[in-house]
């Protein structure tokens, strides 16, 4: 079937792809149940009731494939078991109520709200169920439709009522437990017209059922039911607890699919890659350890001696730093970037934008002021340390000079954004590279680092550092192949920041004269304008406005700077180097400031219009003040009537300062669609699985993985489980070559 070289990762090529075919698999393998590549292979179009509109429509759903269907799971499950006749509705009660829609009408209140009443019954009784600016319901709450109603149950002048619930479309289907499908109105596919498709799909897979690529020792360790009953009981359980069973296994194939990619991808690179050791003790590092004002924290002293052993070897460091705000990880980028420095190689520093990539260069160049590297062609021994911001801003030449730097090998650090990889920028002898990626450095960047490299293709080490904590599932998953360190250790002489939470005008006044009072006694505050679009423009007058308003308003009389983006960087570095001298009382910003400021004077962080801003992103500014040892207080102004996941998210600050826990929250909030880069293992193959939820699961499909991979790299002795994966990477890279 599918030939492998030994040591080739598996998962890694597009080989063995099956063409779509109209025939009947061969007679041959006609009695083996089928794989999941075959049931792929099978168009949808050849069930019953799905003629070329339906075809389209599920098209547009992503459902092409019998495959695609069976995994088109349901979204939820009405338990019929658990619902009340309305007869026996209790008045304050969250109930689900399967009932039959009688009637429904619409009006417009005074006010111009839409009001749709909507009566129902079920044997029991009747009750009317009103939605508020819904105009759609009248629509979709058809006459003698059966619905499944989850809400709380009111008394409204005498009669039970619903408001706004959340409603399920049953059709007329029976069954105790019946699967709810995520329908589209748009495309016309009913959570019905699903259910039957899936029932024909399984219907005629039975006669040979569905392979199950698992070796039993393992299902049975685990617990895991077959793979076909779990097929059949995910879209008809008898009961929630089957549900529950069936949902575990696939959950359990999803993430051990992708586990066993990550470990089988990390074997093949240690057998194959090769990079540059290094010397990590030597002068330049030591020099710069003897000048650093305090003491390095257990975490940091862990995490340097973690890379200096990786970057000790001919085998290429591939490391996440983990660290929460404020814990200290320029420093450890530092110290990487000297090691290679020290042993006359180069080293780069990576950010996600300009912006950013500006910052860190000036937070490096104040560390290494006055560094002299060893040179052997000057009468003195030694040179300036050659540090070097490659930007997309700054002028033609200017350009030109230090890509000629950086090719000749006299940059010895480059600090810039992504653009660092490409094929125009070629490195004398890039030998470490440290990307700070809050979540947006993947697989495939790291890819195009192999490609930048030297003639020689000595891999450079690579450090990814994340600004934001990522939850340990989410590490694993994403992050699977990589080592990781953690700093779990803020510096010493750190004051707690206390979060507020400003909602209203009387609360922002308080709030302004709080801000005084600071400022008053000596301290600096910091204002984070709204983000209002992705454009940078736009960001910056809306920050030159608040500043004029504050000006003449809340902070007058006081010294207010403002900082943005779209400044020049002259002048960028003249408002920081002012608010640092403290000759600023205030600084009015964009989001520019979320990393790489710090100025431990300042005690006081205002977040205007905080319910825009995500999770992270707070936390990272809240984690801009606090770094000194006087005490600080964060702001975070919102709307008086925020969003619901606003809310959540404002709460979560409010209540936690600890990056992970936040991190955690973000997740559960956002899904993991986030946190996945277009290309990499895992994003379109999580149908079922939750990072958020399904740590338990996360783990015994990594440590299942790790044995499996440790037994036999090449996984002779599953065939089955190899193919499905060689075949699930082939359906992802089609997948996104048609996106691209
Ligand atoms: P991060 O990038 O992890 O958010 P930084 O590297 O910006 O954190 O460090 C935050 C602050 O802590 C900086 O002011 C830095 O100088 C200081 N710092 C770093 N390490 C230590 C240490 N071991 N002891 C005291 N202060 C430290
Ligand atoms: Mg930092």
């Amino acid at each position: 079937m599918n030939a492998r070289r030994r040591g080739q990762p598996i998962g890694g090529r597009a080989e063995g792809v099956v063409e779509a075919d109209e025939t009947d698999p061969q007679p041959a393998a006609a009695k083996d149940p089928l794989t999941l590549r075959e049931l792929d292979a099978i168009g949808v179009e050849r069930l019953n009731g799905v003629g070329p509109h339906r075809r389209k429509a599920l098209r547009d759903v992503g459902v092409e494939s019998v495959f695609d269907l069976i995994t088109y799971y349901p979204r939820r499950y009405v338990d019929r078991t658990a619902q009340a006749p309305i007869s026996e509705a209790t008045i304050g009660a969250e109930i689900t109520v399967v009932a039959d829609v009688a009637a429904a009408s619409s009006r417009r209140l005074r006010g111009g709200r839409q009001l749709v009443s909507v009566e129902v019954g079920d044997a029991s009784g009747s009750m009317s169920v009103v939605f508020f600016n819904q105009a759609w319901r009248e629509r979709q709450l058809a006459e003698g439709l059966t619905v499944a109603l989850f809400g709380k149950v009111e008394n409204y002048r005498g009669r039970k009522q619903m408001t706004n619930p959340v409603v399920d479309l049953l059709g007329d289907r029976t069954g105790k437990i019946v699967p709810v499908y995520p329908q589209s109105e748009t495309a016309g596919i009913a959570t019905w017209d699903v259910a039957s498709w899936v029932a024909e799909a399984r219907r005629r897979c039975s006669p040979r059922g569905i392979a199950d690529p698992l070796p039993r020792w393992l299902r049975t360790r685990l617990g895991l039911t077959e793979r076909s009953r779990a097929f059949a009981d995910i879209h008809e359980p008898s009961s929630m607890a089957e549900r529950t069973t069936a949902r575990n296994r696939l959950v359990f194939d999803e993430l051990l699919r992708v586990q066993l990619v990550l470990r089988s991808q990390r074997l093949a690179r240690e057998a194959h890659e090769l990079g540059i050791a290094h010397d990590p003790s030597g002068n330049l590092v030591d020099a710069f350890h003897r000048r650093l004002p305090y003491a390095l924290t257990g975490a940091q002293q862990r995490t340097m001696a973690e890379i200096d052993a990786d970057v000790s070897t001919v085998r290429p460091m591939h490391r996440l730093l983990q660290g929460d705000v404020g814990s200290g990880k320029t420093l450890v980028a530092l110290h990487a970037l000297l090691v290679a420095v020290q042993n006359n190689h180069q080293s780069a520093l990576m950010a996600p934008t300009e912006v950013l990539a500006e910052q860190h260069f000036i937070a490096v160049r104040a560390l290494l002021d006055g560094f002299e590297v060893p040179d052997g062609a000057r009468l003195s021994g030694t040179r300036p340390l050659n540090l070097r911001l490659l930007s997309g801003s700054g002028s033609a030449t200017h350009r030109r000079e230090v890509l000629v730097e950086i090719a000749t090998g006299t940059a010895d650090i480059v600090v810039g954004t992504h653009a660092l990889l490409q094929e125009s920028v070629k490195f004398g002898s890039l030998s470490v590279v440290v990307v700070d990626e809050q979540h947006r450095f993947g697989v495939s960047q790291r890819a195009r680092l192999r490609e930048s490299g030297r003639d020689d293709r000595r891999l450079p080490h690579l450090l990814v550092m994340t600004a934001t904590p990522i939850p340990r599932t989410a590490a694993m998953t994403v992050y699977g192949d990589l080592d990781v360190s953690v700093l779990d250790e803020l510096p010493p002489g750190r004051t707690p920041v206390v979060t507020h939470w400003v909602r209203g005008p009387l609360a922002a006044e308080a709030m302004w004269s709080s801000v005084r009072t600071e400022i008053e006694a000596g301290r600096q505050a910091y204002v984070v304008c709204p983000l209002i679009t992705e454009s940078e423009s736009l960001d910056a007058r809306s920050a030159e406005q608040m500043h004029a308003e504050l000006v003449a308003g809340s902070l007058a009389g006081l010294r207010v700077g403002l900082l943005h983006g779209r400044m020049p960087s002259a002048d960028k570095e003249s408002v920081m180097a002012r608010f640092r001298a403290a000759d600023l009382d205030a600084l009015v910003a964009t989001t520019v400031i979320e990393v790489g400021i710090d100025v431990p004077n300042a005690t006081v962080m205002v977040v205007l219009s905080a319910d825009r801003f995500g999770i992270a992103q707070l936390h990272q500014l809240r984690g801009r003040v606090g770094r000194g040892s006087h005490s600080s207080a964060c702001y975070l102004v919102s709307d008086d009537d925020p969003t619901p996941t606003a809310v959540e998210r404002l709460t979560a600050l409010y209540e936690s300062s600890d990056g992970f826990e936040l991190a955690e929250r973000d997740l559960e909030l956002r899904g993991e669609g986030t946190l996945f880069d277009e290309r990499q293992s895992g994003r379109s193959d999580l149908k079922l699985a939750s990072l958020a939820r399904d740590l338990h699961w996360v783990q015994a499909a990594r440590d299942a993985a790790t044995e499996l991979i440790e037994a036999d790299g090449d996984l002779d002795d599953h065939p089955a489980l190899v193919d499905e994966i060689d075949w699930f990477s082939s359906r992802r890279d089609s997948d996104y070559l048609q996106r691209s």
